[in-house]
C-alpha cells in the first residue's frame, strides 16, 4: 500500500508539472498568436426546430497554432482571460464577425443574427468594450440586431452590477443577449429576476441525456415553460439525435443547435448553407 501511495504521488506531481508547462507554453504562444492573428472563426447554425430555417449562428473561435495545430478554445480562452489578452482577442473576434454578418445579411439572409461569446472582463469599466461595440455597429450602419451576446452565469456572478448595467444599455440599441449554459451554474434564477435576457440556452448536458420520460427531459420541459413565461426564446444546445429534437419540439422549444443539424462550419461552408437556403 505504501509503494502504491508513493507512485500515485509521483504520477500526480508529474501530471501537475506537464499541466503547468502546457499552461506556460500556451501563455507564451498566445501573445504571439494575438499579434499574428493565428485565429479563425467557425459558425454553428442555430435552426428553427419546426421550420428548419437558419437565421442564427454562434461564432466560435479556433486557434491554428503553427506547430501544434488546432487548439480548442477550452484550452486557451480561460488563460487569455487570466493574462488580460481576452479584451484584445475579443476585439479581433468582434471585427471578424461583424464584417461577416454584414455581408451575409446583405447577400443572403437579411434577418441573420450571429452570437458572440463574451467574457467577464468585457463588462468592466461599466461595459466600456461592449458599449464601444454598439457604437461601432451604428457607425458602420450595421443593425445592432445582427449581433447577439452570449453570457454565462459564471460571468454574471463575477460582475453582476456592472454587467447588468452594460447589458441594459446595449439592449436599448437592439443587440440581443442570451444566457449561455443555463442550468450549470448556481443561482441561475436570481439572474433571471435581475436581468431581461432575450434568449436562454439550455446546456448540452441536459439535452444530451434526454429520452422519453426521464429526469433530463422533465428538467428541459420545466426550463422551457419557465423561459416562455418570462418571454425568453429558448435555444437547446448539443442536439445530436432526432429523438432529442422531437422531445424538445414537444416541450415547446423554438431553436436548436447541435451535430444533428451541423457542426461548427468554416465561413465558406456556412455561406454555402445560406446560399442553399435562399434557393429553397
Ligand atoms: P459554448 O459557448 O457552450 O459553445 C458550445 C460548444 O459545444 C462548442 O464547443 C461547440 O462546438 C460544441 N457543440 C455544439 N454542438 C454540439 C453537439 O451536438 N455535441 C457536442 N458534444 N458538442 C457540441 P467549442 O467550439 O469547442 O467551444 C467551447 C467553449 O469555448 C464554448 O462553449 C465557449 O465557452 C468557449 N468559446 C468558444 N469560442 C469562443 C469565443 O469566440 N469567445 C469566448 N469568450 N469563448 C469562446
Ligand atoms: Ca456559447
Ligand atoms: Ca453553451
Ligand atoms: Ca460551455
Amino acid at each position: 500500500a505504501k509503494s502504491r501511495g508513493r507512485n500515485s504521488i509521483h504520477y500526480f506531481t508529474e501530471n501537475m508539472s506537464t499541466d503547468f508547462l502546457k499552461r506556460m507554453e500556451i501563455m507564451r504562444d498566445l501573445r504571439i498568436a494575438v499579434e499574428q492573428k493565428q485565429f479563425y472563426m467557425v459558425y454553428q447554425p442555430i435552426v428553427n426546430l419546426t421550420t428548419s430555417r437558419i437565421t442564427k449562428a454562434e461564432a466560435l473561435i479556433r486557434w491554428q497554432h503553427p506547430q501544434k495545430g488546432l487548439i480548442s478554445p477550452l484550452e486557451f480562452i480561460q488563460i487569455a482571460e487570466e493574462i488580460g489578452l481576452i479584451v484584445e482577442l475579443s476585439e479581433w473576434i468582434f471585427n471578424e464577425v461583424t464584417q461577416q454578418v454584414d455581408i451575409w445579411r446583405k447577400q443572403y439572409c437579411p434577418d441573420l443574427t450571429i452570437s458572440i461569446n463574451t467574457s467577464p472582463v468585457q463588462y468592466k469599466n461599466n461595459g466600456a468594450q461592449i458599449n464601444a461595440w454598439a457604437d461601432s455597429l451604428i457607425l458602420r450602419d450595421i443593425p445592432c440586431e445582427a449581433i447577439s451576446l452570449e453570457i454565462t452565469e459564471h460571468l454574471l456572478m463575477e460582475n453582476q452590477l456592472e454587467a447588468v448595467e452594460a447589458l441594459d444599455k446595449v439592449r436599448l440599441h437592439g443587440m440581443s443577449v442570451a444566457i449561455d449554459d443555463f442550468g450549470t451554474g448556481y443561482s441561475s434564477f436570481a439572474y433571471l429576476k435581475d436581468f431581461d435576457f432575450d434568449y436562454l440556452k439550455i446546456d448540452q448536458r441536459f439535452v444530451q441525456n434526454m429520452s422519453a420520460d426521464n429526469k433530463d427531459t422533465a428538467l428541459c420541459e420545466a426550463i422551457i415553460a419557465m423561459a416562455t413565461k418570462l418571454k425568453m426564446s429558448v435555444i437547446a444546445e448539443g442536439i445530436e439525435t432526432e429523438q432529442q429534437k422531437q422531445l424538445l419540439i414537444q416541450a415547446g422549444c423554438t431553436f436548436g443547435q447541435g451535430y444533428l443539424f451541423a457542426k461548427p462550419l468554416s465561413a465558406a461552408n456556412f455561406e454555402a448553407l445560406l446560399i442553399e437556403q435562399t434557393r429553397n
